[in-house]
């Protein structure tokens, strides 16, 4: 087992043609840990996990993963590394059955997954079991986001990004999908997760950074940033 992974953002700015969507952010992920990114719609959240995996050719600053400076990689070579992402909208293969979706996941690996990867994610979304042979498109959205998390971790990820899992989503199911993430990160994984929902993303992690405008407006603890005034005004209406 390696030490668990860590990954460091200097000075990240990424432009959409004269457009500059994220402007000069730090950040810093424990090993280990979760870490959220929270803000408001348009932020610069998604579009600063793409930079995060290189699917963004505009980017300055630096992204240093585990030592290695990875900001210049190709998507395919930052996945080799371990740095997985579940995107925004699931993106599942509505038209393949569940059991073809998580076999896809483990593609990077080399094979089509072993039972006991498997079992782990059964056991972490039994109605995915129950749901093996169905065709994902008949997929409730919660099964279909729980499907996507899946899918991410047959491919064993050092780190897995997370974008807005709980989007569109009844809250009892936010609940479930924050719970098994919650046990995830509790097996060794380290989370990066962006939300639009920063009471439940705070509270799950450690440390927090909130974007506004493409600036990073605030940092701190989970706890710290659900008692600031500022995010108590802004996101949680209090
Ligand atoms: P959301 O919750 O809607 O995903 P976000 O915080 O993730 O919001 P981004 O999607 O990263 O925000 O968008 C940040 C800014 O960049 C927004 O002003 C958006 O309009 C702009 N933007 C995003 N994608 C593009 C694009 N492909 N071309 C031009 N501008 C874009």
């Amino acid at each position: 087992q390696r030490p668990a992974a860590a990954l460091e953002v200097r000075g990240l700015t990424v432009h959409y043609g004269h457009i500059e969507a994220v402007r000069g952010i730090d950040m810093a992920l424990e090993p280990g840990g979760i870490t959220a990114l929270v803000g408001a719609n348009g932020a610069g959240k998604s579009t600063t996990l793409l930079a995060l995996s290189g699917l963004l050719p505009k980017v300055s600053g630096s992204v240093i993963f585990e030592g290695e400076d990875i900001t210049r990689l190709a998507p395919h070579q930052i996945v080799a590394r371990g740095i997985v992402q579940v995107p925004e909208g699931r993106a599942i293969l509505t038209t393949m059955t569940v059991r073809e979706n998580l076999e896809l996941g483990a593609y990077r690996r080399g094979n089509s997954g072993t039972p006991k990867d498997f079992d782990y994610v059964f056991a972490l979304f039994p109605r995915l079991k129950e749901r093996l042979d169905g065709v994902a498109g008949n997929l409730s959205g919660g099964e279909q986001q729980m499907l996507a998390i899946a899918r991410a971790l047959m491919a064993k990820p050092r780190l897995l990004l997370l974008d807005e899992p709980s989007m569109g989503l009844a809250p009892i199911v936010v609940q479930e999908i924050f719970r098994a993430l919650r046990s995830i990160n509790a097996d060794g994984l380290t989370l990066f997760l962006v939300e639009q929902n920063v009471r439940q993303a705070l509270k799950i992690a450690q440390r927090g950074y909130v974007l506004e405008n493409g600036s990073m407006a605030l940092s701190g603890s989970g706890k710290e940033l659900l008692n600031h005034p500022r995010v108590l005004q802004a996101y949680l209406g209090v």
